[in-house]
């Protein structure tokens, strides 16, 4: 058997992984490390370079290792001045540009590569098609045309871009703004979706020079809350009444917010508190209970739980009262292609007449996709060979608490970060991750301690 545990992906997720399984593998056990994208530890998240682009917490919350806190401030405050022009210190706490952050993350996995040496972490800079079972575990197989033989693999995919939609030629990506930069600069721009991304994507467009109107649209037409000063409030004792429903459970957390308020405080405080628990609430409603929380309560979720950093929000805020934005509820109804951009047919969400626009660039701020839209090929075919499959609820796929995949064919598997988001649900942050990377690494050490090539080396 080849000693190799395969990584794949090289985001937060991937990197954080393979650096504790460096630590945690018993040797001869070495890491391969496989990232598509143009550089390792970034990301989708961090991958930005747009100053405006802050992170959504607070440095305070965003230390890669959970057992040093004041990791990643620590770092922040060592930077030379001229580096830390972007950082925004105010009383909601400090952010830090997310590109700062991607810098962060791939100084700790160079550190990584320094320390153990080229044997130990090997770095593959293609895309994993296929992992293709072979008699003691996988052989990898890339984009490039390269197989390797590994054990076992680690899925660190991360956030899954949508399937792209909206269908228009004039779709534009926002993880790829370079395009805004070739928009004509008055004309419309539709942004559908009004969450973080379009948040992103209306500093990428200001950015790049786009003066015109941006019209932001989704189904109920909600914005990202703010983060402002918040202190501890205790997590709300829950009884087991409280979990039957998605009903009870809502009233439950409304009644704790109203005396959080009697008291003097901010329903953020309780939304926070709340955070320890998410995954064993999510896990104790009943499936139909989860499956109507993703369709009606969700959106109500999001905006009050990922909140934008202070500056961020108080951009779009003006971009509102300047009419330079207007964030619509409603959904669109068609949309006819044309020459120099499309005709978008929008349905108000609260009555009133249907109204075209003519946008030149619609930008798909639907955020992250999910698993059975995904036309990623590595997990097309784990979940076609039965080797992986989709979540109950097709967000991600489906694991055990031990973060290997459940599936018709089970083998050395696992997964963490977003794609358990149907499983565990809080686990695409930052201070979510860092925990299960820690965990999934010492648990696959666990498994192949018992493998014939940790034996090998112990005789
Ligand atoms: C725009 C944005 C901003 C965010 N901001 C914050 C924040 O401020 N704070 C916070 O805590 N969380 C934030 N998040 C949440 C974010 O999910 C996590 O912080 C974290 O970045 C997730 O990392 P990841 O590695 O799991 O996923 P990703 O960042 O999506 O990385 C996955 C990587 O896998 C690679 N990959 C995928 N498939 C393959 C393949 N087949 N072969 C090889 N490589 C592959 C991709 O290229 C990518 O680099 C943000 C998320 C987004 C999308």
């Amino acid at each position: 058997m080849n000693p190799v545990i395969a990584v794949v992906g090289a985001g937060f997720s991937g990197s954080m992984a393979a650096l504790h399984l460096l630590s945690a593998l018993p040797r001869p056990w070495s890491v391969l490390l496989c990232e598509r994208a143009g550089s390792f530890g970034r990301g989708l998240a961090y991958g930005t370079d747009a100053p405006a682009h802050l992170l959504n917490l607070r440095a305070a919350n965003m230390s890669a290792y959970p057992d040093q806190p004041e990791h990643f401030s620590a770092w922040l405050a060592a930077l030379p001045e001229d580096d830390r022009s972007g950082i925004v210190a105010m009383p909601a706490g400090t952010f830090a540009p997310r590109a700062l952050y991607g810098r962060y993350l791939a100084e700790l996995l160079t550190q990584g590569v320094v320390a153990e040496g080229a044997p130990r972490l090997h770095l593959v800079h293609d895309a994993v098609t296929d992992l293709v079972p072979v008699a003691d575990g996988y052989s990898l197989r890339t984009e490039g045309g390269a197989a390797y033989s590994v054990a076992g693999a680690v899925l660190a995919m991360g956030n899954l871009t949508g399937p792209g939609a909206p269908p228009s030629r004039h779709r534009l990506d926002p993880w790829r703004p370079e395009a805004f930069g070739r928009l004509h600069p008055d004309r419309p721009v539709l942004v559908v979706g009004t969450g973080l991304t379009m948040v992103d994507a209306v500093a990428s467009l200001r950015g790049r020079g786009f003066s015109g109107r941006i019209v932001a649209l989704s189904r109920r037409g909600l914005v990202p809350s703010v983060h402002a000063p918040t202190r501890p409030w205790p997590v709300p004792d829950l009884r087991a009444d409280d979990l039957a429903s998605l009903t009870r459970l809502t009233r439950r957390i409304r009644a704790e917010i109203a005396t959080a308020r009697r008291a003097g405080r901010d329903w953020r405080d309780v939304i926070d508190a709340l955070r320890p628990i998410i995954g064993y609430l999510w896990r104790s409603l009943p499936g139909p209970e989860r499956a109507r929380f993703l369709r009606h309560l969700r959106p109500f979720w999001d905006v009050h739980r990922h909140r934008a950093a202070p500056p961020a929000a108080a951009a779009i805020a003006a971009e509102i009262a300047a009419g330079r934005l207007s964030v619509r509820a409603g959904r669109i109804l068609a949309i006819a292609d044309g020459p120099g951009g499309a005709a978008v047919t929008i349905r108000p969400r609260h009555g009133g007449a249907d109204e075209t626009l003519a946008a030149q660039g619609i930008v798909d701020a639907t955020g992250i996709g999910r698993i059975d839209e995904t036309g990623d090929p590595l997990l097309r075919r784990l979940v076609l060979r039965g080797l992986a499959r989709p979540d109950a609820f097709g967000l991600g796929l489906a694991a055990g608490d031990d973060y290997r995949l459940r599936a018709t064919r089970p083998g050395r598997l696992w997964t963490l970060g977003p794609l358990l988001r149907g499983t565990l649900w809080e686990c695409v942050a930052v201070p979510d991750i860092r925990s299960q990377a820690a965990e999934v690494a010492a648990l696959v050490a666990t498994e192949v301690d018992g493998l014939p090539a940790a034996r090998r080396q112990a005789v």
